[in-house]
């Protein structure tokens, strides 16, 4: 493994030096999906400029990675970006700087098991796809879950 001395981000965690050895290839922009949709700028790439942020916890590139690991696959210096990103929505999270949507969904799934709203269009559709109506049994044990991991707490 090649490494190359960068400026350590002191936003994460003590084991993640990850920022000292990725070299701005673009690699992994190159095959983000998402930086795809936004339109690619290999100046402006979607894991070395949050790297860069000032304030990366709360960087709006960081809620539109949908998770799909291509980054972590594709990066010949092992960077894992996506265990960087994720440790960054937990900061930003744990301190209420996410955006409000963010928490309008954990609330969302707090009540009714969903992550996205069960409308009367949602159960007519199921209903023709011969799926079961919504089940929201789980829930109880989501918010046992959420309030003896002490996550309830960070929602107020
Ligand atoms: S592929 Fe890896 S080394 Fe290249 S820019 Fe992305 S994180 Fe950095
Ligand atoms: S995990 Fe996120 S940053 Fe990585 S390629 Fe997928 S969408 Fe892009």
């Amino acid at each position: 493994m090649i490494t190359i001395d960068l400026k350590e981000n002191s936003v994460l965690p003590g084991g993640m030096r990850q920022t000292e050895v990725c070299f701005e290839c673009s690699v992994c922009a190159l095959h983000c999906i998402v930086q795809h949709v936004a339109g690619f700028d290999s100046k402006n790439t979607f894991v070395y400029d949050l790297f860069r942020s000032d304030d990366p916890a709360v960087h709006r590139a960081l809620w539109a990675c949908s998770s799909c690991h291509k980054c972590v696959e594709v990066c010949p210096q092992d960077v894992d970006p996506l265990s960087v990103i994720v440790h960054l929505r937990e900061k930003g999270f744990n301190e209420g700087r996410a955006p409000a949507y963010v928490y309008d969904l954990v609330k969302l799934v707090l009540e009714t098991g969903y992550a996205f709203p069960i409308t009367k269009k949602t159960q007519k559709d199921r209903e023709e796809l011969g799926l079961s109506a919504p089940d929201s049994s789980a829930v109880g044990e989501i918010r046992c879950i959420a309030s003896r991991t002490g996550f309830l707490e960070k929602l107020k």
